[in-house]
């Protein structure tokens, strides 16, 4: 039974106090026993039984002999049918006269017999002599059920049975609840060896050792060291949360502990982070690791947890990181800076579209790509019509308004591989990558349709505002040698633009043939 036992409650009955809780009530049942034997300790209770039996077939004894000296049969055979009926442990009660003859019967139909010669008889059946007038002239004879207990119930109720299970189990009871808190309050240490003790003060790193109930068993010098001494006091068999050094780090939930995880799991805990409050301006930051402590049939004994202190490097790691925020931050302010200084030695800084300077150099490496792959390349020179007359007339301001609302409907009509640059006050030119002559004729048109609708229309400050500019077009041909002839036969044609009327669009090839 206790190896059924202690494979269904393993750690229950691996407990020292079930344990000897169960040898010590064995010991007083066995004592009882034994005494019970030597000096009758127990009460008898066949004695009782048979004392209190024959006391009610006395007194039926009595009832009969009144009632047959008034010589009322009827009120007898009543008077024992219902004492029949209300105890339930006589089966039947008959009175006899000498020769036998039955004068009244209450109960089971039960075979005449003087087994009085067995000893289960002695309590089962009573036989009383009944006198009248000195003269005994019958009997009365009562049966009662069989006093020995029947069945395991009838056993287990069995009062002498009772009394050594009721003390055997009470004993028990009150043994483990003494022994659970007298073992709690002896010192565990004395369960860990001195010389492992002082192996475990060498680690620099704290140790602890923990039972099933988080009660410490061993705190190396370590961890008592940065506990300090008023939490070092008492240390051992008190549960881990109660030390108040543990307590303020450790959250509120004991479950989430992590040697009361190992314990109930059975199984390793790796890289928590503690933070224990050490009353100085940084705290002390550890790594906690657990084991399980297993007994030699695998059951969870206790747990080793180990804190390896990570302070300084986490002091560190806070100083990288640091570090690192203000390299990233001063690296997006270079880049910022960077991207602004490419935009200023790039771009036109009132139009924002690309400069002189910048145009050439992308325009080169189109000129190479185009001449390379045979693709078609085209330059428009566009020039604002009259422009010093918005100056002239609505001053500086209204003046430079005109060129960044030009600038900005010149651009809101070219695709993003298209150049577009201020080539000179009020002079654009645009490059387009990939297109025939009749498209940038095309595009041209369109551009000189949109600054003429758009341009002046959009200038708030100023009403009625008319702009309109004058386009010129050429195609990168075999005799052309470098982009600069290119945007040359451009302005050509612009300067065509500007002789045949303004705001309109001329080729080189057409003013080419005119000539
Ligand atoms: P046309 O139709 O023949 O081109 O006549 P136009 O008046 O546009 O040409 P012109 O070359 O006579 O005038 C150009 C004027 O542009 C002269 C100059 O004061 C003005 N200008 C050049 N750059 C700027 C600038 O950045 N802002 C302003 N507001 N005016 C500028
Ligand atoms: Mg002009
Ligand atoms: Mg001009």
């Amino acid at each position: 039974m206790i190896a059924a036992l202690r494979r269904r409650f393993p750690r229950l009955v691996a407990s020292p106090a079930v344990r000897i809780s169960m040898g010590m009530s064995s010991l007083i049942v066995a004592i009882l026993l034994a005494m019970d034997l030597a000096f009758g300790l127990l009460p008898d209770h066949t004695l009782l039984v048979r004392k209190t039996r024959e006391r009610i077939a006395e007194n039926l004894a009595i009832e009969a002999a009144s009632l047959m000296g008034s010589g009322d049969v009827l009120r007898l055979g009543l008077a024992f049918r219902e004492q029949v009926a209300r105890d339930g442990t006589i089966l039947s009660a008959t009175v006899r006269r000498s020769d036998g003859q039955v004068v009244t019967h209450a109960g089971e139909q039960t075979a005449a017999s003087d087994a009085q010669a067995d000893s289960a008889a002695r309590v089962d059946h009573f036989q009383v002599p009944l006198v009248s007038n000195g003269q005994p002239w019958g009997v009365l004879d009562v049966r009662f059920e069989s006093a020995a207990p029947r069945g395991l119930r009838g056993w287990l109720t069995h009062p002498p049975v009772l009394t050594v299970l009721a003390l055997g189990f009470g004993s028990f009871v009150a043994f483990f609840l003494y022994m659970r808190r007298v073992l709690a309050h002896l010192d565990p240490s004395t369960v860990i060896p001195d010389r492992v003790r002082s192996a475990f003060d060498v680690f620099s790193g704290g140790v602890m050792i923990v039972d099933t109930q988080s009660r410490v068993m061993l705190a190396n010098a370590a961890l008592r060291g940065w506990m300090g001494a008023t939490d070092t006091e008492k240390l051992l068999g008190r549960a881990v949360d109660s030390i108040p050094w543990f307590a303020r780090a450790l959250p509120a939930d004991r479950d989430a502990h992590p040697w009361v995880r190992t314990v109930a799991s059975g199984m390793p805990v790796e890289g928590e982070h503690i933070e224990f409050d050490r009353n100085t301006a940084s705290a002390l930051k550890v790594i906690a690791n657990t084991a399980p402590i297993l007994d030699g049939v695998g059951v969870v004994r206790g747990c080793l947890v180990t804190f390896d202190n990570v302070t300084h490097l986490d002091i560190l790691n806070t100083q990288l990181l640091a570090s690192m925020t203000e390299l990233t931050q001063t690296k997006e302010e270079v880049e910022r800076k960077n991207e602004e200084l490419l935009r200023l030695a790039t771009r036109d800084p009132l139009t924002g579209c690309l400069n002189r300077r910048a145009l050439f150099e992308k325009l080169d490496q189109l000129f190479v790509d185009a001449r390379t792959a045979g693709t078609p390349l085209c330059c428009i020179m566009t020039d604002i019509d009259h422009f010093k007359s918005f100056n002239d007339r609505h001053g500086h301001a209204v003046g430079d308004q005109v060129l960044q609302s030009t600038s900005h409907k010149l651009g809101g009509g070219l695709r993003d591989m298209d150049l577009l640059a201020r080539y000179g006050g009020e002079e654009f030119c645009i490059i387009l990558p990939g297109t025939t002559l009749a498209q940038a004729c095309a595009v041209a048109e369109r551009l000189r349709s949109d600054v003429e609708l758009l341009a002046g229309a959009s200038i708030r400050s100023t009403r009625d505002l008319k702009v309109t500019s004058s386009f010129g077009v050429a195609v990168l041909t075999a005799d052309i040698v470098d982009p600069a002839e290119l945007i040359d036969q451009a302005d050509q044609a612009l300067y065509a633009a500007k002789k045949g009327g303004r705001n309109c669009v001329r080729t080189y090839e057409a003013i080419a043939e005119a000539s």
